[in-house]
């Protein structure tokens, strides 16, 4: 029986803008080695759309930056630090972290993108964030950090650092939590700049779509492999990728559901609570946002 999904893909226009929504600067966070300035001219002339600046418990002033650099849009924010981080952001940020995070969480604006940051920073150690620690807070954030680009580093990787924060993403959605994944490079040293960033898509090139749109699931994460087209008939998905990848689809608990390397995919979803599609290849890997059966 064909049913529909739900899904964020829907009437999504042609204008996708590129950027990530986290990063820091070395005159506002200690353990970055980029200062402000050449950080947002390199993503400038990266060709980036959009930047985050989220020190830690600091919300770095943007004013100059933004007359200074018209061309690409600038995000205010900070990523909460005295607990697990997670991150704040948007066209203009409040002192939140000054607030217990569940309270922080619960009197943002709509203007703010929340997410939890890179969730299993390590590949071996201590628990890091947790389905239940999340549930404790009382309220819940947008989305996880799916994919930490710092932390997928040659030198993050050798400090047994990892990058993915698919788990937690799977372990949520399993449970019925409607989370999106996002990617970001989380720019503290020229090593991390680019490695990963969101695509989003958008009505119009502002501060405002671009929270709007992320904050909906407009979006998808990606360190190099784009989207070329998505289409959802009834429960059947179409997608189309930038290049050839090994893609799966993925489903309750994290199962694989089906594998295939092409450069295009199709699934018909059955009962499944969710599914979500991943790929990696030679140009990096790309993660969309869960449709739902219901
Ligand atoms: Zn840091
Ligand atoms: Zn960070």
């Amino acid at each position: 029986m064909a049913g529909t999904l739900t899904h964020p893909y829907n009437d999504i226009g042609n204008l996708w803008l590129r950027g990530s929504f986290h990063g820091h600067c070395s005159e506002n966070s200690r353990c970055a080695s980029l200062p402000l300035r050449d950080s947002v001219q390199w993503y400038q002339e990266a060709g980036a759309d959009f930047l985050g600046l989220t020190d830690h418990d600091a919300i770095t002033a943007l004013d100059e930056m933004r007359r200074m650099y018209p061309d690409i849009i600038l995000l205010e924010g900070f990523e909460y630090s005295s607990c697990e981080n997670l991150l704040f952001v948007g066209e203009k940020a409040e002192p939140l972290y000054e607030l217990p995070l569940g309270e922080a969480l619960e009197c943002r604006g709509d203007d703010l993108l929340s997410m939890v940051c890179h969730p299993t920073p390590r590949v071996e150690g201590p628990e890091y964030w947790s389905l239940e620690k999340m549930t404790e807070l009382g309220c819940w954030p947008d989305g996880i950090e799916i994919y930490n680009g710092h932390y997928g580093t040659e030198t993050g990787r050798a400090n047994g650092r990892q990058p993915l924060g698919t788990g937690l993403w799977d372990e949520a959605l399993t449970a019925g939590h409607r989370l999106w994944g996002y990617a970001n490079d989380d720019s503290h040293d020229p090593e991390d700049l680019g490695n990963a960033w969101n695509m989003v898509a958008v009505e119009e090139r502002t501060e405002a779509a671009v929270i709007r749109a992320a904050r909906a699931g407009r979006c998808y994460g990606t360190t190099g492999l784009l989207l070329q087209g998505i289409d959802v008939d009834g429960a059947h998905l179409d997608i189309r990728l930038s290049a050839p990848a090994r893609g799966r689809f993925i489903g309750s608990g994290g199962a694989v559901l089906k594998e295939a390397v092409d450069d295009s995919f199709e699934y018909t979803m059955a009962m499944e609570g969710y599914v979500r599609f991943e790929a990696e290849g030679d140009s990096g890997r790309i993660f969309l946002q869960p449709l739902f059966s219901q």
